[in-house]
């Protein structure tokens, strides 16, 4: 939103030429501490590519993509030129609106001014103003959109007058949020005003929040006492904001599309509202610019739509859905259009279908702008892989030979398989009877309810049953029973009614680019397939009451943390990769997992006994009594040691000859600090901060992030903390930082790159950190950092912070994660205060192993040669200068890696919590000069095969 001070308004400027005009308004910016100097060939290089002249005397300079990170803060500075300047592309500015946007701000911005361009004589009034205060009234009014979408309709209401669809309508509009009480009770008191054609009006405009206009229609066209009736429309009214819902009205009733609005489905009744009428031609088309619909492709979009020979219209599908004229730059620009959200384009006339195909095809081509792809939902790519994975029957592996794959997280369990595949369902499309259809699907919907009540009473507490929960919620939906009911009445069968019910709600749910919001559409899918099961008469699977092993295809790390621990006692996957975030939540769930089994394991039958072994990477199905034997004598026996190792584990780990070696706990969340503790974690080694922001609908302000921080150090109790900084990008998306699909994300924007774009973003978390730190400690490191300038751009961020926080006890480090790194050891360790050595992208980086390859990833082996060599120049180069180095990858809970890593020299292994007291007892068995020789041993070696035949012989 865009808010102005005096200060950001200069008024009288004068210029010889545009681009001194612009060198001052650059200049403005860089003394308001905006942008640094270089931003300054952004904002020409933007001006190359496209004038930025909006309308009426504006125009709106900003930096390309790339000079983004020369901005400091978001902001703008407006240089009024009374006189008037020749623009490079003929028209005539006076005044400059430069922007300095992080990130997609300038859409919210240029939305906001085009709204402002609507209003007449505004040009003039800004070059003339004589005052800073006239200016910012002139640009500051806020856009009032009114509100007319699916959430304002309310259909079928079985309802025998106007005045009950009157009150439902209002009744609908104070659930929207945009009346209160008081508004339905001045709606209660009216007689609805005739529009024709069946369709009555009611208004208010007391209790009015926001402007609305709700439509409710009655199951069937009535007649009452006065007249025929097929839907009330109930307007919220506040200022002059309602206009344009009058005179979208107005237009529906003048073209006559009011007759039988009211039964059609919802998505056709808001097409005609929006303006659109009954027989004009249409084209959707999902955006896919990076940035939205801004000043440069809607520029495209509007040349495309004058050079048409009809007029053609557009309107946002998931916005308030009022179509604007797509030859008007500034109405287009006022849709604020963002990547992932569809445009409709409208047209009627000879020639129409043509126009609007060629508008959708502009679009699609991205209107001048290299695009890409969408990333498909989790279920179009579960189509995609069902469609490229062979018909074939695989062979189950065979009873008692042990399958090798690859080991994802220790322990060693027995119980019964359980393999989770989704049935497959067929049924009819259409059916006749509609009647008998609706009763089968309100059959469908209590038997369903009553399963899920049943879950919810035997499920205990937790995650699991909060999400059963939800799922009854779900089925209990009016809105979604009615509109299946609705899809029946035009002859869908029961099952097509109510999947499409169910896809266009999630659909809608995932087009909101929320995390929690698009999880909910993946419990909509979940539910929406219960009941098609019962409608299919297909049992769904169910996990059952006894403890199992679960084997499924593969699982993301939210299915990894809706498991139901107490009753999984293993994991089995065919895909997946050992580093892959869903095998390191298992580990911290303490789950034995094995990950990459290939397609074998989902032939095997629920029910089959399989032994799992995480540690080793091996599954056993239908073992012999005496392989069971065996593998029971071996639980009992590293129960044992991990009770005893459980005894001693708030002891300090010393090896034998009293070589001290710090154990500190690898975090995803600061709830679990304190748990850390009990298990005998020295500090956190590694808070993956990024799990803080994925676990929050929108990045996670100041005093969220301070309380959040400030958990896990008072947890700690004086222990250290190693927090890094925000990770995302690679396997790690955060859904409201869309970016751009890449080819090889984990050669992309990811890590310290990533923030080093959104320096506000890092700022925010260096500032978080620092202060909830106080005077306790706190270790602060840069992910992915590839070399020392990378390093220095994030200290220099950090240096600001810190002069104003001045937090008491501050290490700044750098994740060796990037071979380069490693490699460059030298000249960073006189720089940074300390290394923590990710082995996990190291390796993957060092071996040129995607780490969650399905195929590949057992090969992604960290205790191959070359990362170990990585690793020894790392400690020499750290140890050289006095600093201290920690492994926070994978590796380090390692049991072969682990006199290595202390022969290497390392001082500080971070490791699941689980871990911790295995790992403190494994570093008590050993002595300094035997780890050395094992360390050299290992080092000598070709590869890690022979890493760890050679460490297993000796
Ligand atoms: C690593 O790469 O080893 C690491 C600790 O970071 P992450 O696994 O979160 O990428
Ligand atoms: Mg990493």
């Amino acid at each position: 939103m865009l808010t102005l001070t005096r200060e950001d308004v200069r008024l009288g400027c004068r210029a010889a030429d545009w681009r001194a005009a612009l060198e001052q308004a650059a200049a403005a910016l860089v003394e308001a501490g905006r942008v640094s100097a270089e931003y300054r060939e952004g904002l020409l290089a933007r001006e190359a590519q496209s004038s930025t002249y909006l309308g009426h005397g504006i125009a709106i300079p900003h930096g390309t993509p790339e000079s983004r990170r020369h901005v400091r803060s978001t902001g703008v500075r407006v240089l009024q030129f009374p006189e008037g300047i020749a623009w490079h592309d003929g028209s005539r500015v006076n005044l400059l609106v430069t922007i300095a946007a992080q990130s997609d701000e300038h859409l919210d911005i240029l939305r906001q001014l085009t709204h402002v361009l609507e209003r007449d004589g505004v040009g003039e009034t800004l070059a003339g103003a004589t005052s800073a205060d006239e200016v910012i009234a002139a640009l500051s009014r806020a856009p009032v959109s009114a509100r007319c979408d699916a959430g304002t309709l309310c259909l079928g209401v079985p309802a025998r007058d106007r005045l009950e669809l009157a009150l439902a309508a209002a009744a609908r509009l104070r659930q929207a949020g945009c009346v209160d009480s008081s508004f339905v009770a001045s709606v209660v008191g009216q007689l609805p005003l005739p529009l024709g054609l069946g369709l009555w009006l009611v208004y208010g405009t007391s209790g009015v929040q926001a402007p609305a206009l709700a439509l409710a229609t009655p199951e069937q066209r009535f007649r009452d006492d006065v007249g025929e009736v097929s839907g009330v429309f109930c307007l919220a009214a506040q200022g002059d904001a309602h206009r344009a819902l009058l005179m979208r009205l107005d237009g529906l009733l003048a073209r006559g599309d009011g007759d039988r609005l009211a039964e059609l489905p919802a998505e056709q009744i808001l097409a005609r509202l929006s303006g659109e009428s009954a027989q004009a031609e249409t084209a959707r088309v999902r955006l896919l610019n990076a940035h939205g619909l801004h000043a440069r492709p809607a520029k495209e979009l509007v040349q495309v739509a004058r050079a048409q020979a009809v007029q053609v219209r557009v309107r946002l599908l998931e916005g308030n859905g009022e179509a604007v004229s797509a030859a008007s730059l500034t109405k287009v620009l006022g849709l604020g259009a963002r990547r992932g959200q569809t445009l409709v384009f409208s047209a009627e006339g000879e020639g129409a279908a043509q126009a609007v195909s060629a508008l959708a095809e502009a679009v699609r081509g991205g209107l001048g702008e290299p695009v890409t792809p969408l990333q498909e939902t989790r279920e179009e790519s579960a189509a995609r892989v069902a469609r490229v994975v062979p018909a074939e029957p695989v062979a189950a592996p065979v009873a008692d030979e042990p399958l090798t794959a690859v080991p994802a997280a220790p322990g060693l369990s027995i119980a019964p398989a359980y393999v989770l595949r989704l049935p497959e369902l067929h049924y009819a499309e259409r059916a006749d009877d509609s009647a008998k259809e609706r009763e089968r699907l309100q059959r469908a919907l209590d038997g369903a309810r009553q399963q899920l009540e049943t879950l919810v009473q035997r499920t205990v507490g937790g995650e699991v049953a909060q999400i059963l929960s939800i799922h009854t919620e779900m089925l209990g939906d009016p809105e979604l029973r009615d509109a299946a009911f609705e899809a029946i009445g035009e002859g869908a069968s029961a099952e097509a009614g109510w999947w499409r019910a169910i896809d266009a709600a999630a659909r809608t749910q995932e087009a909101l680019a929320d995390r929690l919001l698009a999880e909910r559409a993946a419990d909509l899918r979940d539910v929406g397939r219960r009941v098609l099961g019962l409608l299919c008469g297909v049992e769904m699977p169910m996990p059952p009451e006894q403890p199992y092993i679960l084997v499924a295809d593969d699982l993301g790390p939210s299915d990894v943390a809706r498991l139901d621990t107490a009753k999984v006692r293993g994991l089995v996957t065919a895909r997946g990769g050992a580093t892959s975030h869903s095998a390191i939540l298992a580990r911290a769930l303490g789950i034995a997992a094995v990950v990459g089994a290939g397609e074998r394991v989902l032939a095997l039958t629920t029910g089959v006994e399989l032994i799992v072994d995480g540690e080793s990477g091996r599954v056993v199905a239908a073992p012999s009594p005496a392989r069971r034997q065996r593998t029971e004598k071996r639980i009992d026996e590293q129960e044992v040691l991990r009770r005893a190792a459980h005894a001693r584990r708030h002891e300090e780990a010393r090896t034998r000859d009293g070589h001290r070696v710090e154990i500190c706990a690898n975090l995803g969340n600061t709830a679990h600090a304190a748990d850390a503790v009990e298990r005998g974690a020295e500090g956190v080694g590694l808070l993956r901060t990024e799990f803080v922001f994925m676990a929050h609908p929108e990045a996670p302000d100041l005093a969220t992030q301070i309380s959040e921080y400030g958990e896990a150090f008072d947890a700690l109790a004086g222990r250290p903390l190693v927090a890094r900084t925000l990770d995302v990008g690679g396997d790690k998306p955060l859904a409201y930082w869309p970016m751009p699909q890449e080819d090889n994300p984990f050669l992309g924007v990811r890590g310290i790159r990533l923030t080093l774009m959104r320096p506000e973003v890092l700022e925010t978390q260096l500032r978080a950190l620092l202060t909830a730190a106080g005077t306790r400690p706190v270790r602060i490191m840069f992910p992915m950092v590839k070399d020392i300038e990378e390093f220095r751009a994030g200290k220099a961020i950090f240096d600001r912070v810190q002069a104003e926080v001045k937090a008491a006890d501050v290490q700044l480090g750098v994740m060796i994660e990037v071979p380069s790194c490693a490699l460059l050891a030298p000249t960073l360790a006189k720089e940074a205060d300390f290394f923590s050595i990710g082995t996990n992208d190291l390796t993957q980086y060092t071996l040129a192993i995607d780490r969650g390859h399905p195929q590949l990833s057992a090969q992604s082996d960290a205790l191959h040669p070359s990362v170990l060599r990585l690793i020894q120049l790392t400690v020499d180069a750290a140890h050289a200068e006095g600093r201290w180095v920690g492994v926070c990858g994978e590796l380090g809970s390692d049991p072969h890696a682990i006199p290595v890593l202390v022969g290497l020299g390392v001082d500080e292994l971070s490791v699941s919590s689980r871990r911790v007291p295995l790992v403190k007892a494994a570093v008590r068995e050993l002595t300094l000069p035997r780890a050395r020789e094992l360390a050299e041993l290992a080092l000598r070696q070709p590869t890690a095969a022979a890493v760890r035949e050679a460490l297993e012989v000796v």
